[in-house]
């Protein structure tokens, strides 16, 4: 049984690349842990600074059975995707793709910028939702607040009291913390959910143990709360939701069964409307690896 003193489990990065000219590092999944609550991926990019044309160039490339959750901290990033949506994401905003059945996407850096610090992760669907339409949202406002010199911004999810308008389809929570100046303090935790605190810059103790940038602590669900100590400068991402009772395969770009992701790994070779195809890049399509099954 997990107690407030059970130990937080220390989960590392590594380097991944994405397309273009920016390296992201890549905190889930890892071997050890392959999903918090139903966030199933995690990639943190920046802050990287580049020449013009230089940035982030993801083509155009498939999903299904999840939600693709993009957060901008620094810079801005174009995503196009073939339901035809054409969508900026600017600093302190979220791009919500939800893939269901299949969806396919592009994102990359508009060519006059320099500089880009963002997140994304993935959100595995529950499974009677993993067939779901595809659909895109953009969120230029989410709720924010500022206690104890730590300005906070609700992404997803429901925290203390709040709730984010971003449409999820499972209990979870995803919060930006930033510390201009340092600070202690006690960060409350819903006892349901499993959790996972990221930091983004700066460090931070968490019960007492040093995290440095682009590590993750990992807390079991029933703890009620954290304590922090965060140097001046430190940006914290907190994600957490119930923590995950059933099967689920992740494999390129696909959630879902073995099966599921052969089929959608055909039907995006051999071109099918499933998929669609983003304007524009009906030629510039990254191909899968092979199955490992
Ligand atoms: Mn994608």
């Amino acid at each position: 049984m997990t107690t407030e003193t059970s130990p937080i489990e220390r989960i590392a990065s590594r380097t991944a690349h994405v397309g273009g000219g920016i390296s992201v590092d890549r905190v889930l999944p890892v071997r050890q842990r392959r999903r918090i609550g139903p966030w199933c991926f995690l990639d943190h990019a920046g802050p990287a600074r580049f020449a013009p044309g230089q940035g982030l160039l993801v083509e155009a490339h498939p999903h299904i059975g999840l939600q693709t959750f993009t957060w901008l901290i620094e810079g801005e990033a174009l995503h196009r995707d073939s339901l035809g949506n054409e969508q900026v994401l600017r600093p302190g905003q979220v791009n919500l793709m939800t893939a269901g059945i299949g969806i396919s996407h592009t994102e990359e850096s508009l060519p006059d910028q320099q500089v880009l610090h963002a997140a994304q992760l993935w959100i595995a669907l529950p499974p009677d939702k993993r067939d779901m339409p595809p659909a895109f949202d953009h969120y230029p406002d989410l709720p924010r607040w500022t206690e104890s010199g730590v300005e906070s911004t609700l992404l997803a999810g429901t925290y203390a009291e709040r709730s984010a308008p971003t449409r999820v389809h499972s209990a979870l929570v995803c919060l930006d913390m930033y510390c201009e100046a340092g600070a202690s303090f006690r960060l409350a935790l819903d006892r349901r959910f499993e959790h996972g605190l990221m930091v983004l810059e700066g460090a931070a103790t968490v019960n007492g143990e040093a995290f440095g940038v682009n590590e993750l602590a990992y807390a079991s669900a029933g703890r009620a709360e954290l304590s922090l100590a965060v140097a001046a400068g430190t940006r914290l991402l907190l994600i957490g939701g119930e923590p995950p009772t059933d099967e689920l395969t992740i494999w390129w770009n696909f959630v879902g069964s073995k099966e599921a992701i052969a089929q959608a790994q055909r039907d995006w070779e051999a071109r099918s409307p499933r998929f669609g195809s983003v304007k524009g890049y009906e030629e510039r399509r990254i191909a899968p690896p092979p199955l490992p099954w």
